[in-house]
């Protein structure tokens, strides 16, 4: 095969947009030409969006999905950091609300002795985006060049940029199509989009957070597994280590939804406090990142040794560190009141007394968007300072007129959509409905 990915004279895209039609699997050169072909403008954007929508509707095999991977992979630069001596590991979450892991995992495995090379996205639809929630420190700059990224690697462990122009842009250039042809959905694409991104960090292991439930993107568990189970598969394949953690998403990541907001609830759990089920999160994630990295022979281990980083500050002055070689305000370290803050508050309050029996979480999610704290549109800014502080979930009390979430808001109008949306979301019954684990399944090779 010619390794630029460039196609035989003999190549023509209808050949293989008829065969995927019919059900048949592609070869892995025909995969790799297509994406060449496709990323190097050579094949249009309507040949591409057919070979999409018959993709999602005949499926991949796992060995298209693998060579598909590989191909959006080698469509741009992969990182060699082959000069670092300790294992490279990163965690990836399919997205929710309020779900600000990364920004404790990085400094925490990092002081824990591995590496964290993490590249990450914007906000995406009614969920949050780790680049959003960093911007929000005065300062942070997540557009690093690439030798800045191995600089701040090299001197804390940690560094956490947005995906450059060099990085898989197949996939940047597919996701832009899938987004407007009703392509977004399929699983094999979406496994394909996610590892070639994160392959193309150089890493040695992955842990995946797969999230289910109603503010998740896979509402369904059984969605998510699939999903988790292909990302396993093709990770493997590719010679990584690869964990998959099925996790809630029925409900918000601890307390707070937006940007600035998340940040103080990160340093929180940095500082050994934080809310119950965040902290869980982030140290059974970091286990998995110390257990694959090899740092501990086992999850109890790992479990241990992130209880101490974060209790010994280890893990917040490594957050520090990063900040500031980041170019950002270390001293919201001590000091959050220098993190922007919204201009008002607003509280939703309870309607009735009783239990909390479920809540829409993604109407939580786009309460936030709504109130600027995301993007309704491609173009818009992002609004750090406004967010949402739940006070109510699931199976906790409630007495009619208690507030169940405060609205942290600067335009008035905003805040009364959201007001109506957080509303409208929360489920209040008599009795307590059964609990649900934070961690539905582990899916591993
Ligand atoms: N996130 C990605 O990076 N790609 C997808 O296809 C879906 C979610």
């Amino acid at each position: 095969m010619n390794p630029s990915g460039a196609a035989p004279d003999n190549f023509r895209a209808i050949d293989l947009i008829r065969k995927k039609r019919d059900g048949q699997e592609l070869t892995g050169p025909e995969i790799n030409h297509f994406i060449h072909g496709y990323t190097s403008g050579d094949i249009p954007d309507y040949q591409a969006s057919v070979w999409l929508m018959a993709g999602l509707l005949k499926g991949f095999t796992r060995a298209e999905t693998a060579a598909l991977t590989d191909a959006m992979l080698r469509s741009g630069e992969v990182l060699d950091l082959s000069d670092f001596s300790a294992a490279k590991v990163d965690k990836h979450s399919t997205g929710g609300v309020g779900d600000k892991t990364s920004l404790v995992l990085a400094p925490l495995v990092a002081a824990g002795g591995l590496i964290v090379p993490m590249i990450s996205g914007r906000g995406l639809g009614h969920t949050g985006g780790t680049l959003d929630k960093l911007e929000s420190i005065p300062g942070f700059n997540v557009n690093l060049p690439v030798a800045k990224f191995r600089e701040v690697l090299h001197r804390c462990g940690c560094a956490m940029i947005g995906q450059t122009s060099e990085i898989a842009p197949a996939d940047r250039k597919l996701y832009a199509l899938r987004d407007v042809t009703a392509t977004v959905e399929s699983p094999y694409l979406i496994c394909a989009s996610i590892m070639s991104k994160k392959l193309a960090e150089g890493i040695d292991a992955l842990v995946l957070d797969v999230k289910t439930g109603s503010g998740a993107f896979m509402k369904k568990e059984e969605d998510a597994a699939f999903l988790a189970q292909l990302m396993v598969e093709t990770g493997e394949r590719m010679g990584k280590k690869v964990v998959a953690l099925i996790t809630d998403m029925d409900q918000p990541l601890g307390a707070a939804a937006g940007n600035a907001l998340e940040v103080v609830e990160v340093l929180d759990v940095l500082r050994g406090a934080g809310p119950q089920d965040l902290r869980e999160l982030c140290v059974e994630l970091a286990a998995w990142m110390f257990h694959l990295g090899a740092v501990s022979p086992d999850l109890a281990r790992g479990k241990e040794l992130s209880a101490k980083l974060l209790a010994s500050g280890q893990a917040m002055h490594k957050f520090g560190e990063m900040i500031e070689l980041q170019g950002g305000d270390r001293r919201i370290l001590d000091n959050s009141s220098l993190l922007p803050r919204a201009a008002h508050t607003l509280e939703v309050t309870s309607a009735h007394t009783g239990v909390i029996k479920g809540m829409n979480c993604e109407a939580l999610g786009t309460a936030t968007v709504v109130l600027g704290g995301g993007r309704a549109k491609k173009e818009d800014t992002v609004d750090p300072s406004v967010g949402l502080t739940v006070h109510k979930k699931i199976g906790d009390r409630v007495q009619a007129g208690e507030p169940l979430c405060t609205i942290h808001y600067n335009a008035e109008s905003l805040a009364y959509r959201a007001q109506k949306l957080i509303a409208e979301s929360y489920q209040i019954a008599d009795t307590a409905p059964p609990t649900k684990p934070l961690v539905r399944r582990v899916i591993s090779a």
